[in-house]
């Protein structure tokens, strides 16, 4: 059954004018190897840590500087509808996990009853959120969406009117970074050196907020691939290095690094849905120092998801995968910038970590360094543009010695995919910057840490602080928003024991 949404009552938790505050035992482990009776062993010991929790209450006006993606969001706002050859069709946000998915919050009279994922906590309604952003393309978004050919014809003549005047700003742009291929469309670039590009960077946002009067501003990379950028020990490696280079106008400070530096400055969320390393370490560096969030890497849509299901899926059910094999080909803009050698080595990279922390749970299927051979392949066939195919191959071994061979194929359009993770990268990062929380014995709370884990749910290559474990397994990342969010409720992880039922 469906409920639409709830409240919690309980000694633990107060709901004020202006916040949720909740009391949470986070029931948790410590391990201890130790010499005992003389041989060495690993004990679990059982360990409760009080946390308080504190939400912020108070939804702003939201602005979102991206690219030209967000022109699919216009059709969301209004509810439009238009004719395809099946049906009248309703613009919705299936495929995002904050609008379209749905959380359980109990059993009642035998049945189990759900509510919107996004009643746990209020968030930013999307219809309220307003866009604007940069393009090194000076299109407007109307003729971007045509030549996307991504939404049905009946759709787009709807929305050009609204779209022809939505012009882009004007972007940072260095051809060494992205593939030679886009530089016919970089007709809108901000000239100087990087420090006065950065300068128009943070000029922009201002006027963005004073123009449009919102409260906060969230940016998101969704430009193109870049390549990786070098990451040398005395120009990118700490925060005063990297600032340091950047006044100098080293090279090497990529446009993502740059348009990051200036949300930092200027305490903007900035999440990178591209696989490159933005966050060279004195970008992380840079951001912890000053506490604002960054989050990333690169959007996890289609393959990658499909593979941090079904690989935990295997390695939990005590099967081995000893070769998983992924081939891609798609004709978008995305695909041609891809099809060169150093942007596709980026995204290589960002795909090729995702089975890891999986392999590594399973110390019986795999003896230490062993992993499956894993290996990527990206082409780009202009004829079926948006409309990404996703072959992969995944060989097991099973009982005896026996093989298992699993071989999917996934058609859809890569946008389509892509949107709805936007939206919920954007809602959960200015969400999270409404949360507070202390654990017992800190004396003030806090936020938490700049470097956004809890976006992982969401992305390829999850970044997290240094030295934290990476959480890959989707049901893992997913969980651990999910009982995040209930423990700013007061509400205990989701445990799926139903003991009310044994
Ligand atoms: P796209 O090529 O259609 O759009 C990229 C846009 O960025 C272009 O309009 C380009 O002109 C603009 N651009 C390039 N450099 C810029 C700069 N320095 N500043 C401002 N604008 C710049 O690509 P897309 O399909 O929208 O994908 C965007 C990114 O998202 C890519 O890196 C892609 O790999 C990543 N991604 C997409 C998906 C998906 O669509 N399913 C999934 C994961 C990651």
């Amino acid at each position: 059954m469906f409920i639409e949404s709830f409240k919690v009552e309980s000694p633990y938790v107060k709901y004020t004018d202006n916040a949720i505050q909740s009391v949470y035992n986070y029931e948790t482990t410590e391990l201890v190897h130790e010499n005992r009776d003389g041989t060495y062993q690993w004990v679990v010991k059982p360990k409760t840590v009080k946390y308080e929790f504190r939400t912020d209450i108070h939804v702003p006006k939201l602005g979102l500087e991206s690219k030209t993606t967000h022109f699919l969001w216009v059709s969301f706002s209004g509810g439009v509808s238009w004719a395809t050859k099946d049906k009248v069709q309703q613009a919705n946000y299936f495929g995002s996990l904050t609008q379209a998915s749905t959380v359980r919050v109990g059993s009642y009279n035998g049945e189990e009853i759900y509510a919107p994922f996004k009643s746990l906590l209020p968030m930013v309604n999307p219809e309220d959120i307003v866009f604007g952003g940069w393009d090194i393309s000076d299109m407007n978004l109307a003729d971007a969406m045509a030549r996307a050919k991504v939404f049905d014809i009946d759709l787009q003549k709807q929305l050009r009117p609204y779209m022809e005047s939505m012009v882009p700003l004007p972007g940072i742009y260095d051809p060494d970074f992205i593939a030679a291929n886009q530089g016919e469309r970089a007709n809108n670039v901000i000239k100087g050196t990087k420090k006065e590009q950065v300068q128009q960077i943070i000029k922009d946002i201002r006027e963005f907020k004073e123009k449009n009067k919102v409260d906060k501003v969230v940016v998101l990379w969704t430009a193109n691939t870049e390549r990786y950028s070098n990451v040398v020990v005395g120009l990118n490696d700490t925060m005063e290095n990297l600032l340091a280079s950047f006044e100098k106008n080293e090279s090497e400070i990529s446009p993502s690094t740059l348009y990051a530096i200036a949300c930092v400055f200027e305490d903007v969320p900035f999440i990178n849905g591209s696989p490159q390393n933005t966050f060279v370490p004195g970008l992380i560096d840079l951001a912890i120092q000053r506490n604002c969030l960054i989050g990333g890497d690169d959007f996890k849509s289609g393959q990658t998801k499909m593979k941090s299901v079904l690989v935990d899926f295997l390695v939990g059910a005590g099967i081995k995968p000893t070769s998983i094999v992924s081939y891609n080909h798609l004709g978008n803009n995305d695909g041609m910038n891809l099809s060169a050698p150093q942007t596709f080595r980026s995204k290589e990279i960002s795909k090729s970590n995702v089975v890891d922390d999986m392999v590594s749970s399973n110390g019986i299927l795999y003896q230490p360094g062993a992993h499956p051979d894993h290996v990527v392949v990206i082409k780009y066939v202009p004829c079926v543009g948006d409309s990404k195919r996703a072959m992969d191959e995944y060989t097991s071994e099973i009982f005896m010695g026996g093989k298992n061979t699993i071989v999917l194929h996934n058609t859809c359009e890569d946008s389509l995919l892509a949107a709805p993770i936007i939206l919920d990268l954007v809602l959960l990062a200015e969400l999270s910057t409404r949360i507070q929380l202390k654990a017992e014995g800190e004396g003030k709370f806090h936020s938490f840490h700049p470097v956004a884990t809890i976006l992982s749910y969401l992305t390829k290559a999850p970044l997290v602080p240094p030295g934290t474990p990476v959480v890959n397994a989707l049901s893992k990342q997913r969980a651990m928003l999910e009982n995040m969010l209930r423990a700013c409720i007061g509400l205990s992880p989701e445990n799926n024991m139903i003991l009310e039922y044994k």
